[in-house]
C-alpha cells in the first residue's frame, strides 16, 4: 500500500467524545501500519458552535493516548495552516470555480424567506423542507432570477450564499471500505451551502478542499458522515477532482451499555461510566463529565479496549499494546454493525494492564491520590504495596478503596467475622501470640509465618481461628493480599498498635451483641 496521508478533523465544539478518540485512534493505526502520515486537523469553521478549551482539550486527550500527531496546529507539517479559520482565505476561490462552471449558484434568500418557505412546505404536509432542484425556481437565486437582477444584486453588496447545485436523476455510489458499495440517489439531496453569507465556507467545502489539498488518501469517520459523502464525491466530480479522491471508511456506531441505541455523552452521567477520554468542565453539571483517566483507566488499557470497539483482529488475542495494534490493524477488519460498549470489559481490560505494569509505574501514578487522602509515603512502602494490591484492583482508584488500611490506622472492622470467631476465653491465646509477635527479629514475612503457625499448633487451633481475627485487627477486613506479607510491610511496631486496638474493639463488638 502506498503510504497514507490520513486526518482526524474534529470541530473543537466541546469535549471530544469517545467515538471521536476511536475514529482518532483508527486513522492513527492505519497510518503507522503502513508508515504514513496522522494529520490533526481542526475544522472550526462555524464560529457559532465554537467552544474555547475544547482544541486544548482534543491535544491533550490526544497526547495522554499517546496518538501523536505528526502534522497539525503546533505539530509541523508543510500543508499547513492546520485550522481552517486560518485557512479562510483559500476557500473562496474553489466556490467561485463552481459557479463559473454552473456547478454551483448564488442564493440571496434571507432567513426569513427561508422560513417563510419552510412553513409554506409545511402548511402543505412536508416536514422535511429540502432546498434542492424541486424549489430552487422559486427561490432568489442566480438560477431562478435574470442575469441583470444576479449582477444588481451583487454589485449591490446584497448578502448571499453560496449552494451546490446537485444534478437531478442521478446515482451516486460510494465504494465505502467498510461498508462496500453505497447508493445514493440524487434527487434526494438537497443544494447544500459550501459558503456562507461571512464569507466562511461549511464544513462540506473546507473539508474537501483541505483533504484535496493536504493530500489525504482515507477518509476514516464515523458512520453519521455517510450521507453527507454523496456532497462530497459530487464536489470532488465538480473541482475536478476525482481522480484523486481519497477512499472511504465509515466507522460503525458505538452503541450503548444495553446494546440498544448509540452512546451518547448524557450516558456517562446517568450510567456513571466515561464516554469522554479526560474530565471536562462545562458551564453546567450536564455538561461536565469525568474521563476514563480520572476513573482511573490507564491509557494503554483505554486504547486497546477502544480498538477493539469495531475491530478485532480475528484471533484469540485480545490484549494489544498500541505499538501492536499498529502491526495487526487493517480497515478491512472492521464491522459494519454497531459495537456495544462494554463498561465492565474495558475494567477488564484495565485490570490486566495494571497487572502488567511495574510496581514503580504503579506506585508513581497512585501516589497522588494518597497524598491528596492526606497519607506521605516512602517510595519503597508504595512500591510495595502496588505490588501486593495490583491483582486485586480493577481501576487505580481500588487502590485506596480496598487498601486504605495500609495508610491509615483509623480502621473500619468487619463485625461478621469477629461475632463468629472472636471468644473471650482465647483472649489469653491472641495476647500471648501478640508478644511472641513483638519479639521477632527480624520482623518478616516467613518468620511471622512461622510463629502464628507453631503458636496456633500448640494450642490445637486450626488456620480459621486465628487467621480472620489477624487479619481483621490489622486490616478491619478478611479480603486481602497475602497477610504476613502484609504484616512485614507494615511493620512491628504498627502491628503491635493495631492487635492491641483490634483486640479491644473486638470485645466491643461481641459485646454489642449479647
Ligand atoms: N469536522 C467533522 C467532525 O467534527 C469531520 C468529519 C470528517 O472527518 O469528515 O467530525
Amino acid at each position: 500500500m502506498e503510504k497514507p496521508r490520513v486526518r482526524f478533523a474534529p470541530s473543537p465544539t466541546g469535549a471530544l467524545h469517545i467515538g471521536g478518540v476511536r475514529t482518532a485512534l483508527y486513522n492513527y493505526l492505519l497510518a503507522k501500519r503502513y508508515a504514513g502520515t496522522f494529520i490533526l486537523r481542526i475544522e472550526d469553521t462555524d464560529q457559532t458552535r465554537y467552544v474555547p478549551g475544547a482544541e486544548k482539550y482534543i491535544v491533550e486527550a490526544l497526547e495522554w493516548l499517546g496518538l501523536q500527531p505528526d502534522e497539525g496546529p503546533g505539530f509541523g507539517g508543510e500543508y499547513g495552516p492546520y485550522r481552517q479559520s486560518e485557512r479562510k482565505g483559500l476557500y473562496g476561490q474553489y466556490a467561485q470555480q463552481l459557479i463559473d462552471n454552473d456547478k454551483a449558484y448564488y442564493a440571496f434568500d434571507t432567513p426569513e424567506e427561508l422560513d417563510a418557505a419552510r412553513e409554506k412546505a409545511k402548511e402543505s404536509g412536508n416536514h422535511n423542507f429540502k432546498y434542492d432542484s424541486s424549489v430552487r425556481g422559486q427561490m432568489r437565486n442566480s438560477v431562478s432570477l435574470p442575469e441583470e437582477e444576479v449582477k444588481r444584486l451583487l454589485d449591490a453588496g446584497t448578502p448571499y450564499t453560496i449552494r451546490l447545485k446537485i444534478p437531478t436523476d442521478e446515482v451516486i455510489v460510494i465504494q465505502d471500505i467498510i461498508r462496500g458499495e453505497v447508493r445514493f440517489q440524487s434527487n434526494e439531496l438537497d443544494d447544500k451551502v459550501i459558503l456562507k453569507a461571512d464569507g466562511m465556507p461549511t464544513y462540506h467545502l473546507a473539508n474537501i478542499v483541505d483533504d484535496h489539498l493536504m493530500e489525504i488518501t482515507h477518509v476514516i469517520r464515523g458512520e453519521e458522515w455517510l450521507p453527507s459523502t454523496a456532497h462530497h464525491v459530487l464536489l470532488y466530480r465538480s473541482l475536478a477532482w476525482e481522480d484523486t479522491m481519497p477512499k472511504f471508511a465509515h466507522l460503525p456506531l458505538i452503541l450503548k451499555p444495553t446494546g440498544k441505541g448509540k452512546l451518547s455523552k448524557r450516558d456517562g452521567n446517568k450510567l456513571g461510566i466515561p464516554v469522554f477520554p479526560l474530565s471536562w468542565d462545562g458551564d453546567t453539571p450536564e455538561d461536565s463529565f469525568t474521563g476514563f483517566k480520572e476513573y482511573g483507566f490507564l491509557p494503554e488499557a483505554s486504547i486497546n479496549f477502544l480498538a477493539f470497539l469495531g475491530w478485532n483482529p480475528g484471533t484469540e488475542q485480545e490484549i494489544f499494546l498500541l505499538q501492536e495494534l499498529c502491526e495487526a490493524f487493517s480497515l478491512e477488519k472492521i464491522g459494519k454493525s454497531g459495537a456495544r460498549f462494554d463498561i465492565d470489559k474495558a475494567k477488564w481490560f484495565n485490570q490486566q494492564y495494571i497487572i502488567q505494569s511495574s510496581n514503580a509505574e504503579l506506585a508513581e501514578l497512585i501516589r497522588p491520590m494518597i497524598e491528596e487522602k492526606g497519607h506521605k509515603v516512602e517510595t519503597a512502602f508504595l512500591q510495595a504495596f502496588c505490588g501486593m494490591m495490583k491483582e486485586r484492583v480493577n481501576l487505580l482508584p481500588d487502590f485506596w478503596a480496598n487498601g486504605y488500611y495500609f495508610f491509615s490506622s483509623e480502621l473500619e472492622y468487619e463485625a461478621k467475622p469477629i461475632r463468629k470467631k472472636w471468644k473471650p476465653e482465647r483472649r489469653a491465646f491472641f495476647d500471648q501470640l501478640k508478644a511472641d509477635l513483638a519479639t521477632l527479629d527480624p520482623f518478616e514475612a516467613t518468620n511471622i509465618k512461622s510463629t502464628i503457625v507453631s503458636a496456633m499448633e500448640a494450642n490445637g487451633f486450626g488456620f480459621g481461628d486465628v487467621l480472620p481475627i489477624v487479619r481483621v485487627a490489622v486490616s478491619g477486613t478478611v479480603k486481602g493480599p497475602d497477610v504476613f506479607e502484609m504484616m512485614q510491610l507494615l511493620g512491628s511496631e504498627e502491628i503491635q498498635a493495631r492487635l492491641e486496638k483490634g483486640y479491644a474493639a473486638f470485645d466491643e463488638i461481641k459485646a454489642a451483641v449479647q
